[in-house]
């Protein structure tokens, strides 16, 4: 026996893996019981309002305004009025000012809004706090910094603003995606009109605040909340320049239809059934934690979600043994608590369009694994879910679940994994997991998609840019190129994407 066997067999094994409850204390936010739109740097009392809730519990927390066409227009002519009379004129400089102001802030406020985007959208504390605020400031502060270097950006081309942009945005990441939308749009000299998703308007409410600290000009940015009525209204205002769309397929594709021919610039950011491709020579338990990552971040809300895991072969055995053994481990709960690793499903509508789908999986023919975990009672809940016996032509290899449902599907050889995981409608993002560079060249190479992780996944940085092929839309946010859709160029006319 090797010193290391003695030392294991003495070491106690505990009883179970119990957790104490952590919460983290909801004191550090202060809610309004009624929220207005912000529009020219003030709040502008609404005419109809609904009940946003928190979706763990389903407990109301504030009344919100539902957007009617004349307070769309009213928020699109402040932006203008600001874009007109100083912001696209004031030395790209002070408007770097703005953002890295904004950009502190957010960093100083980090405790305050990750409690609220997790009581607000249901995700995991630990993923607001490490994943989505650090991301948000980052990407104020990065593009803070080109804010005055845009005639390095883009050399001898001239770039000016395009105007006025209308952004819409999801539940999934509503802080985050709004970080996304509105840093380069500032950055290139545009004002904005943001409308948040119905079910998450209260961190861009917080947001408003920040603005308000940062003495950003009124009116460079405003904010409407309200549901999908609202987001049309933005889409056909006269006043827009520049639509950026985030969200489904087919309001992407409503949108594009409703911009055709009137000229403005347009980008769309929509849905994905990622490949996450795992080889016979990868590190499998890196793997296994990759998989982990890659579908059950945030509840699997996640448009560039590893969704479709397609496994050599010769190894699917011990994935699929290691990959349940280490489902039992996560823990399903209350958002709030540090320990929680799923939280909750952000809405009714989505859990049932979850469920649903996990149900046609089931009748299809797959084979459904989900770990034992008690739910709560209230609020809405879906456990852990992966699907074996997948064939490709089942639904849950098709469309997007965006929830945290797994199939899995194998592959025998590099061609054959290449095929399957390009077969799909959408294109925005896929995994490779093998030790070989070379094949993660040749993969990536191959794979029709906006992003490529090799041996990683989910990773993000505000200086690479995102985007998808095909039905996951066109443009990139991001980087340099997340610069472009907001820039109108020396003698070129404004164009979709
Ligand atoms: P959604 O229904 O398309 O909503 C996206 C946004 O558009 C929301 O603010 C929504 O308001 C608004 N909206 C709805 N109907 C509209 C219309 N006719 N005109 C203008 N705006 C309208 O999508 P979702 O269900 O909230 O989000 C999930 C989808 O977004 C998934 O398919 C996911 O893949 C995609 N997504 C993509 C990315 C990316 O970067 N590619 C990132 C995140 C999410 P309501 O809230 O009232 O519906
Ligand atoms: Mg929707």
């Amino acid at each position: 026996m090797t010193e290391l066997e003695r030392k294991q067999d003495r070491t106690p094994v505990p009883k179970e893996w119990a957790y104490a409850p952590a919460p983290e204390s909801r004191d550090v936010v202060t809610l309004d019981d009624r929220y207005g739109h912000y529009v020219g740097g003030k709040w502008l009392e609404p005419s109809e309002t609904y009940t946003t809730i928190s979706p763990a519990t389903e407990e109301p927390l504030a009344e919100v305004g539902q957007a009617t066409p004349e307070e769309v227009e009213a928020a699109v002519s402040a932006a203008r009025d600001a874009f007109e009379n100083g912001w696209s004129g004031i030395p790209a400089a002070e408007r770097a000012k703005y953002l890295f102001r904004i950009a502190r802030i957010l960093q100083e406020r980090a405790r305050e809004f990750a409690v609220l985007e997790s009581l607000n959208g249901g995700k995991p504390i630990k993923e607001s706090r490490d994943v989505d605020l650090p991301l948000a400031a980052a990407h104020f502060f990065y593009y803070a910094g080109w804010a005055d270097k845009l005639e390095y950006a883009f050399p001898n081309r001239r770039p000016q603003p395009v105007g006025v942009a209308g952004q819409i945005i999801p539940w999934n990441f509503p802080l985050l995606m709004l970080s996304w939308k509105i840093a380069p749009a500032l950055a290139a000299g545009n004002t904005v009109v943001l409308k948040p998703a119905e079910t998450t308007p209260l961190s861009a409410l917080l947001f408003a605040d920040v603005l308000r600290q940062a003495e950003l000009p009124p009116g460079v940015v405003n904010i409407v909340t309200g549901d999908g009525r609202t987001g049309a209204a933005l889409v056909k205002s006269e006043g827009v320049d520049k639509i950026a769309f985030t969200g489904s397929t087919d309001v992407g594709k409503a949108i594009q239809r409703e911009l055709a021919g009137t000229g403005k610039k347009l980008t769309l950011e929509l849905g994905g059934k990622a490949a996450n491709i795992i080889f016979d020579d990868a590190a499998l338990d890196q793997a296994v934690e990759g998989i982990i990552n890659g579908i059950y971040f945030n509840q699997g809300h996640v448009c560039c979600a590893g969704s479709r895991l397609l496994v050599q072969e010769s190894i699917y055995e011990p994935v699929v043994e290691k990959l349940k053994r280490r489902l039992t481990t996560l823990r399903v709960g209350d958002p709030l608590d540090k320990n929680t690793d799923v939280g909750a499903i952000n809405s009714k509508e989505q859990l049932e369009r979850i469920r649903e789908l996990v149900e046609s999986g089931e009748q299809e023919g797959a084979e459904i694994y989900q770990p034992p975990c008690r739910l709560p009672e209230k609020g809405y809940w879906f456990a852990p879910t992966v699907f074996t016996n997948v064939a490709q032509s089942y639904r849950i290899a098709q469309e997007e679940i965006f929830g945290p449902v797994l199939s899995i599907l194998t592959f025998r050889t590099p061609e054959e994994a290449v095929e399957k995981a390009n077969n799909t409608p959408y294109g925005l993002s896929a995994g490779v997991w093998t030790e070989k560079g070379s094949r993660i060249l040749w993969m990536a190479e191959r794979l029709r998609a906006g992003v490529v992780w090799a041996n990683t996944f989910n990773r993000f940085d505000p200086s690479s840019p995102f985007g998808g092929y095909k039905e996951s839309g066109f443009g990139r946010e991001g980087g340099r190129h997340g610069l472009e859709p907001y820039m109108q160029f020396d003698g070129s006319q404004p164009s979709g994407g």
